[in-house]
């Protein structure tokens, strides 16, 4: 029996119900597959029944590696490594579907990463990742509610995003102390033009510092009060900042990035 690591995140998934389901919310059949943080091999069993063309896993763990090279011969590859250290767009020729049960603080920092690194064309189909419930519900928040900010703004950029289900932790072994939700994220087809995503990174940290307050103070310390761009954009400096619009987030960095240029 392998005991789980606890510096690893380490939960895995003993739910059939929810196994089966996850590898419903996308077409596994003769496409290309990465499976992030296998761990003991639970999901993987249930994509390779629906027989994926090529299938990557890529597991920190050496032990948990080494057992689910046993488990699975000829029939997967695996990665021994640390997905944050690997370069994404190098594993495969071909658009990937990419599934994550992952530590919960990892999959934050992946998607982060993975956003600001995308160009103009997307490496993966879609991307099926665990999150903490209440960082789910960040990610998917609409404008005017409390969970909206930074993280909805700057995930909504470039991608669709769809809240599968919520897990309760009585479907991981061990159970973890708080709930969790499956999102699915798919490619936006078009996106507003932002050169470097760093300045949105930047104009939402700004804003939401203080997300009670009126936006005018955050709006004159990135534009020195400019009124070309308040008229550009029709801003009310009495709002703020959870009811602009994430277009409006798109466009303040964009003319905050020509501004600093
Ligand atoms: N997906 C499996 C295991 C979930 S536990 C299941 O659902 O049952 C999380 C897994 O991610 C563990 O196997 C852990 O070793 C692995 N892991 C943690 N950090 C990682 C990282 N940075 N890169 C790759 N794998 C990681």
């Amino acid at each position: 029996m392998i005991r789980a690591k606890k510096s690893l995140g380490q939960n895995f998934l003993i739910d059939k119900n929810i196994l089966e389901k996850i590898t419903n919310t996308a077409k596994i059949y003769e496409k290309n597959v990465l499976e992030i943080g296998p761990g003991t091999g639970n999901l993987t069993s249930y994509i390779l029944k629906k027989k994926p063309k090529k299938f990557l896993l890529i597991e920190k763990d050496n032990q948990l590696a080494i057992s689910l090279e046993n488990q699975f011969k000829n029939k997967v590859e695996i990665l021994n490594d640390d997905i944050l250290q690997i370069n994404e767009t190098d594993l495969f020729n071909e658009k990937v579907t990419v599934f994550g049960n992952l530590p919960y603080n990892i999959s934050t920092e992946i998607l982060s990463k993975w956003i600001v690194n995308l160009k103009d064309s997307f490496w993966f189909e879609c991307l099926i990742l665990m999150f903490q419930k209440e960082v789910a519900d960040r990610i998917i928040a609409e404008r005017n509610t409390s969970d909206y900010g930074r993280l909805s703004i700057i995930c909504n950029w470039k991608l669709n995003i769809k809240k599968v289900c919520d897990i309760k932790p009585e479907a991981f072994y061990p159970k973890p102390k708080v709930d969790s939700s499956l999102l699915f994220f798919s490619p936006k087809k078009k996106f507003f033009k932002i050169s470097d995503p760093n300045n949105l990174e930047k104009v939402t940290r700004v804003f939401f510092n203080q997300r009670r307050k009126m936006i005018k103070k955050p709006f004159n310390q990135l534009f020195n009060g400019d009124k070309r761009v308040l008229n550009k954009l029709k801003i009310d400096l009495n709002l703020r900042p959870q009811n602009l619009n994430f277009e409006t987030y798109y466009k303040l960095a964009y003319e905050y990035e020509n501004l600093t240029r």
